[in-house]
C-alpha cells in the first residue's frame, strides 16, 4: 500500500525549525506531516493573537459565528470549490456496511490490504477556508440590508497538502471577517484591513510585506485563473519570513471574489443586485510559528512590547 502519511517537501531550513519545535515540545509529531499536536504555550499565544484580532476589528461590530471543522457536501459541491482546488479538498467516507464487510473489513486491516476502498462517502467533508460554510447562511436571510453584512468566523481548516515545512500544515485554524454588500462596501473594507493587517502585525515586531498573490489553481485551467487573479489585484498577502527570508510565508491574505460567492449563492444586495463578498484571512497557526522564529522559542524571554501587546 502506497505510503501517504510521509512525504519529502521541505527544505533544510524548514526540517530544521519544525525538529527545534518538536524538541522544545512546541509542536507534538504525530507521524505525519502537516498534522501535530500544539503545546499549552502554542495554544495561549494563539489564543491571545486571536483575541487580538478581535480587539482591533471590535469597532466594525462584526456578527460571530462558529462552524464545526467540517461542511455539507452539498454545499461543498455547490461551491465550486472542486473546480479551483480538487488536489487539496478532504472528504469524509465511512463504513456503511453488513457483518460479513465488516469481517472483510477487519482481514484487510489484519493482511495491511486497502481497507478504504469499500468506505462511502459520507454528507461531510472537511472545510477548507472558514468562510465556505458561510455563503449560503447569507443567501437565506434574503436581501442583505442596505449597509450589507459582516461576519466573523473561525474554523480548523483541512488542506491536503503534506509537508515538512511546519508552516504548511494539513490542519489549522483560520480566523476571518467576511464582508457581504455592494462593490464600494466589500473594496473599503479589504482595504481597511490592509492597513490594519499591517499595524497589527507591527505591533509584534515581526518583519512584513505585502504582496499581490494568487491562490494554487488546479491544472491548465489554473494557470489562466492564476494570471487572472494577478491582474486584478484580487488577492494580497502579508507575508513573513518564517523559514526562509527570500520566501516569505503567507500569513494574512486579503481576498477580493467580487461576485463569484454572490453569483454562486444568489446572495443579493438591498437593492436587487448581485452582492459582491472579500474576506480577510489569518493564518492562526502562522503567526504563532512566526512568533516563535522571531522572538525565539522561549516565551519567557519574548520582549516585553510582544508579550504586553499580546497579554495586556
Ligand atoms: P488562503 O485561503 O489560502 O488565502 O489561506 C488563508 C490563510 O490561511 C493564509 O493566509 C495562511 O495564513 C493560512 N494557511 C493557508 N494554508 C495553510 C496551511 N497549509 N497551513 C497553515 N496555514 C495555512
Ligand atoms: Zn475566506
Amino acid at each position: 500500500m502506497l505510503d501517504q502519511s510521509k512525504s519529502p517537501v521541505g527544505d533544510a531550513a524548514q526540517l530544521d525549525f519544525l525538529n527545534a519545535l518538536f524538541d522544545k515540545g512546541i509542536l507534538v509529531d504525530t507521524g505525519v506531516d502537516g498534522l501535530y499536536g500544539r503545546s499549552g504555550e502554542f495554544e495561549d499565544v494563539l489564543n491571545r493573537f486571536d483575541a487580538l484580532v478581535t480587539k482591533h476589528g471590535a469597532a466594525d461590530k462584526a456578527e460571530a459565528m462558529r462552524f464545526p471543522p467540517a461542511m455539507s457536501r452539498k454545499t461543498f459541491e455547490t461551491s465550486g470549490y472542486l473546480k479551483s482546488f480538487p488536489q487539496l479538498a478532504g472528504t469524509v467516507h465511512s463504513f456503511c456496511g453488513n457483518d460479513h464487510d465488516h469481517t472483510t473489513l477487519l482481514e484487510r486491516v489484519a493482511t495491511g490490504e486497502d481497507w478504504t476502498k469499500d468506505q462511502q462517502a459520507t454528507n461531510v467533508v472537511l472545510t477548507p477556508a472558514a468562510c465556505y460554510p458561510l455563503y449560503p447562511v447569507i443567501a437565506k436571510r434574503g436581501p442583505l440590508p442596505v449597509e450589507g453584512r459582516l461576519f466573523d468566523l473561525q474554523s480548523y481548516c483541512f488542506r491536503h497538502e503534506p509537508s515538512q515545512d511546519p508552516a504548511r500544515m494539513q490542519l489549522f485554524r483560520m480566523r476571518e471577517y467576511v464582508r457581504a454588500g455592494t462593490q464600494e462596501q466589500v473594496l473599503a473594507f479589504r482595504e481597511s484591513w490592509l492597513e490594519r493587517g499591517q499595524k497589527l502585525m507591527r505591533s509584534l515586531g515581526v518583519p512584513l510585506e505585502i504582496d499581490i498573490a494568487n491562490d494554487p489553481f488546479f491544472g491548465r485551467a489554473g494557470r489562466m485563473m492564476k494570471a487572472g487573479q494577478r491582474e486584478q489585484g484580487l488577492k494580497f498577502e502579508l507575508l513573513i519570513p518564517i523559514t526562509s527570508t527570500e520566501k516569505p510565508t503567507a500569513c494574512l491574505s486579503f481576498n477580493y471574489h467580487q461576485d463569484h460567492f454572490g453569483q454562486t449563492w444568489g446572495i443579493e444586495t438591498a437593492d436587487g443586485a448581485v452582492a459582491h463578498t472579500a474576506c480577510v484571512g489569518f493564518g492562526l497557526e502562522r503567526v504563532t510559528l512566526a512568533l516563535f522564529k522571531h522572538h525565539g522559542l522561549d516565551l519567557a524571554k519574548w520582549p516585553k512590547a510582544v508579550t504586553q501587546e499580546l497579554w495586556g
